[in-house]
């Protein structure tokens, strides 16, 4: 099968992954911006796919209205679809895709003709992240969410931060529980690939930021080296 919109040389495609709570939706935007690559988060994507009412948008539709995940065969047409488009041409920052093996398997033969993955895991401590979710605030202005433990206020917006009336402690482990036994065989099946990287994301946003940019340029430069031989 020909690529639909051809091969783009130094195309970059970036998978980030990272636990609910780990500022991984936060740095996927800043690394979408600062390279500009779109961004592509599957929440936004299944949005987008259900509004726009193709099949397969229908189709998501009629599961999720039956209170049904979203299978593995469905989340990769619609992902498969995204990055068809022109704009993922030269590369992308996934956010929330894949979620399991298969999906991941399946995201190797997508790109296989379109440039070196790279995976950026952002690793934050369980405690962190318990404490990070149970005190989530919100934006009184935009309604964004933001972590307290740095900023006093919104970072999109600059408005003041309110309490959300969020979660409980044990709601909050059983998300994390869930996540990590999702995510750990996905972890395993990438972690021993060079364009494999862990971050610590136990540090201020910008920090982190810095980290992901220079995990992800010695990637770019491993990948090119590769090649070069
Ligand atoms: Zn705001």
């Amino acid at each position: 099968m020909v690529a639909p919109h051809g091969n783009c040389p130094g195309a970059i495609n970036v998978v980030m992954l990272g636990p609910p709570g780990a500022g991984k939706g936060t740095q996927a935007e800043r690394l979408s911006r600062a390279r500009k690559l779109p961004k592509v988060s599957t929440g936004d994507i299944l949005r987008e796919s259900v509004q726009s009412g193709t099949k397969l948008g229908r189709a998501a539709k009629a599961t999720m209205e039956a209170g049904n995940l979203v299978g593995d065969d469905m989340m990769i047409a619609i992902v498969q679809d995204r990055l068809n488009r022109s704009d993922a041409r030269c590369g992308f920052v996934l956010d929330g895709f894949p979620r399991t093996v298969v999906q991941a398997t399946a995201l190797d033969r997508m790109v296989a003709d379109r440039g070196p993955l790279v995976v950026l895991d952002i690793v934050v401590p369980e405690e962190v992240l318990e404490f990070r979710l149970a005190t989530r605030r919100i934006c009184a202005k935009c309604g964004s969410t933001a972590t307290p433990e740095w900023t006093a206020a919104c970072g999109k917006c600059g408005g003041g931060l309110v309490t959300r009336v969020d979660d409980g402690i044990e709601i909050v482990r059983e998300r994390l529980k869930v996540y990590q036994r999702q995510t750990k065989p996905l972890v395993e099946y990438y972690s021993s690939r060079p364009n494999f990287s862990s971050i610590d994301g136990n540090r201020p946003p910008d920090v982190v930021t810095a980290a992901v940019g220079a995990a992800l340029d010695a990637a770019i430069g491993a990948a090119g080296h590769g090649v070069a031989q």
